[in-house]
């Protein structure tokens, strides 16, 4: 999926001294950015080829769609919605947009939902309908 978007290839692990690793596991999860030796990339039973894509993404240093700094032109983030203890996966993070649009469907975007704890959303868009307003949980 990456591959066929973008100029990044991948290959089969031969000698690098740094590579992805990954790791079956519990749950999706990676680092964000290049971490040097054996990186870590967990991939559990209940991820699908989407998640892989969206871990794959952040190993090549990519945050979250939702946490670049120009979001609150584009989304609202229903803080008294959020989990406790989960609101850093919220919060803006430094970076270089590229000057590339906002791109609500993007998938390093979370869906409406994530990390609620009363089922009402997390994100609310401000511009248009988008993945977040259809999404069903
Ligand atoms: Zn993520």
């Amino acid at each position: 999926m990456i591959s066929d978007q973008t100029c990044i290839l991948f290959h089969e692990y031969t000698n690098e001294i740094n590579y992805i690793n990954i790791i079956s596991g519990t749950g999706c999860a990676s680092y964000v950015g290049f971490q040097g030796g054996a990186q870590s990339l967990y991939f559990g039973r209940a991820c699908n080829v989407g998640n892989l894509c969206h871990e794959l993404m952040h190993a090549l240093g990519l945050h979250h769609e939702h946490t670049r700094p120009d979001r609150d032109q584009y989304v609202t983030i229903q803080w008294d919605n959020v989990v406790p203890g989960k609101q850093d996966n919220f919060k803006v993070k430094e970076g270089d947009t590229q000057d590339l649009p906002y791109d609500y469907d993007s998938i390093m975007h979370y869906g409406t939902y994530y990390f609620s704890s009363n089922r009402n959303p997390t994100i609310d868009s401000k511009k248009r309908e988008s993945r977040l307003d259809r999404e069903i949980t």
